[in-house]
């Protein structure tokens, strides 16, 4: 097979399929004709958002259960008509999805028959693997854990307050992209850390504050690109007494000692280059951007522990091989392709939220630990099923080949004029988040008549806001001022108008890390972190050292030094 290009059905802009591509379709297409996987139509982009836009990690609201009828966190605000249960009622044994079994009509196309399905069908509040955790009712994306509140998208954690991009954090609160460590606040991409403080991409270091890019270190403030370095401050060595003197002097129990160091950190961190992509040297052949422990994977985004993979991001459990275009989240992922959020399964296309030992799912949506399904939303540990109806194996077969040859006959054909033939994953309308809820518009946001013409729908509904009894800016100096009654507070964000409390985990955490109160909600801290973060989609450019071509997040017109790796690791050893 050539490289082929082709202009994408969507953006209208070209892009290229390459030979290794042809072979993973290849690879994943069924044995019989009608499952040939044919090449995508959309760019890769526009495939990374569509997927993104059919699932919510972090836009939360109260709605009652539709079938208890408590009240419970959900991804769906109440104004979306869809049927919701909270966790206990949408995991449990008396019910499996086939209750809503429809038969396929050949007259109409497959995928919209599949809408009017995922319309009637019972959905879960939240993402969670229920059976896993403990102590967990206000989290979202979660698995395997415990006493954690607000814990988003996040594995094997523990006493985690408001933090995403996680596994294996720790007593952390207020961060991003933690793993494998403990006692993080307001810090980024930590991996193997130890009390680590508003601080970004550090590996393997502890009691360090206000630093980037440092590995290996201990007793470190406002630093970068440090290996294995103690008791500096800016990049300036001090000797033990000098450093503890000096750290008192920054005051770092308190609002303004954090606050004039923030800003004089990220000044001194501009003045130093940054790697052309954040990883680790156990990397080989790979390009992306925060790509670490991976092999022969290309064109990743947050991603550790693949090999052989293309366009996948959010691989934040080990391990995923094989997979392509493929968003989250892995153990044990395998053989994944246009699907999202999908884990401990394998043979997987088109499809989102599938999960727990599914195999062999085309079209599935929410399909919990099952084998051979095609087109089944909300079912549960069925196999041999099509619009959530069961079949014999022979039966199954030749319906499903059938269908795939109407798909492609009579593809489903939006408003805009695209069409959905056999191969890709549901249209931007089969999506039950409006686009600003959904994880899309975190990393490619979009104004709401840009998100309508694309397809998607738009939830305006503003939250409702309760009297402020305190302003953030009122709030004392230090955390040792502040009692427990401050739990009861109502507190008004010093950058917005919208209110927040503290929470008791939080509030913990805060007095054991001796740090003080946020001034600001929580809309606003997650809004700062997740600005802080290189947004999927590289560059072509130079290494600014050497001259050598990079392959970068770091768009050509930005600021920051950027170096090749080789370059980074021969003046940063
Ligand atoms: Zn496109
Ligand atoms: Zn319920
Ligand atoms: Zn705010
Ligand atoms: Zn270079």
């Amino acid at each position: 097979m050539e490289a082929e290009t082709k202009s994408c059905q969507n953006c209208q802009r070209d892009f290229v399929i390459e030979p290794e591509d042809f072979n993973f379709y290849e690879k994943i297409s069924g044995s019989a004709s009608g499952g040939k996987v044919p090449a995508p139509t959309w760019c890769p982009e526009c495939r990374m958002t569509r997927r993104m836009a059919s699932v919510n990690a972090w836009s939360l609201f109260y709605r009652n259960c539709d079938k208890c009828g408590k009240r419970t966190l959900s991804m769906y605000p109440p104004s979306q008509k869809i049927i919701v249960y909270c966790s206990p009622c949408w995991w449990a044994d008396d019910w499996d999805g086939a209750e809503y079994a429809m038969d396929y009509d050949p007259s109409r196309p497959f995928l919209e028959q599949l809408k009017e399905l995922s319309n009637k069908t019972s959905y879960p509040a939240l993402e969670v693997a229920l059976p896993t955790l403990k102590n967990c009712d206000y989290c979202n994306s979660l698995g395997y854990s415990k006493n954690c509140i607000l814990a988003i998208w996040a594995d094997n954690c523990e006493n985690v307050y408001f933090s995403s991009i996680l596994n294996g954090a720790k007593d952390t609160a207020d961060s991003l992209r933690i793993f494998g460590s403990e006692l993080c606040y307001e810090s980024i991409g930590q991996r193997k850390c130890y009390r680590c403080f508003y601080s970004q991409e550090c590996d393997d270091c502890s009691e360090v504050w206000f630093s980037r890019n440092c590995y290996g270190c201990m007793n470190c403030v406002g630093c970068v690109n440090l290996r294995g370095s103690s008791y500096k401050i800016f990049n300036v060595q001090y000797t033990r007494e000098d450093y503890l003197k000096k750290l008192k002097e920054l005051k770092l129990n308190t609002c303004s000692g954090i606050n004039t160091l923030k800003k004089e950190a990220e000044i001194f961190w501009q003045k130093f280059p940054y790697r052309s992509f954040t990883g680790d040297t156990f990397n080989l052949n790979v390009t992306g951007e925060y790509v670490y422990k991976s092999k022969n994977s290309k064109e990743m985004y947050i991603a550790s522990h693949t090999e052989d993979c293309k366009w996948c991001q959010f691989i934040t459990f080990k391990p995923v091989e094989n997979c392509m275009d493929y968003s989250g989240w892995g153990n044990g992922a395998e053989l994944i392709y246009e699907s999202i959020n999908i884990g401990s399964s394998s043979n997987i296309k088109f499809s989102a939220y599938c999960w727990s030992n599914s195999i062999n799912v085309e079209y599935g949506f929410w399909c919990i630990t099952g084998k051979n399904n095609f087109g089944c939303v909300n079912l549960k540990r069925k196999s041999y099923c099509i619009l959530n109806k069961e079949y014999l194996k022979e039966e199954y077969k030749i319906l499903k080949e059938k269908i795939i040859e109407d798909m492609k006959k009579n593809p489903y054909v939006d408003s805009g004029g695209r069409a959905w033939p056999y191969g890709e994953f549901f249209q931007p309308g089969f999506s039950k988040f409006a686009y600003n809820n959904s994880n899309a518009h975190k990393f490619f946001p979009k104004t709401k008549e840009e998100a309508l013409k694309g397809g998607y729908a738009w939830n305006d509904e503003e939250e409702k806001q309760a009297e402020a009894t305190i302003s953030g800016k009122d709030l004392p100096e230090t955390i040792a001022k502040v009692d427990e009654s401050i739990l009861k507070e109502i507190i008004s964000c010093t950058t917005c108008d919208r209110k927040y409390k503290i929470a008791s985990l939080e509030f913990d955490l805060l007095r054991k890390m001796n740090l003080p109160l946020p001034a600001r909600c929580l809309k606003c801290r997650e809004k700062s972190r997740f600005d802080k973060l290189q947004k999927p989609g590289l560059y072509d450019r130079e290494c600014m050292k050497c001259a050598d071509p990079i392959r970068t997040s770091y768009a050509p017109e930005r600021t920051e030094i950027v170096y090749c790796v080789k370059c980074y690791q021969q003046e940063f050893a």
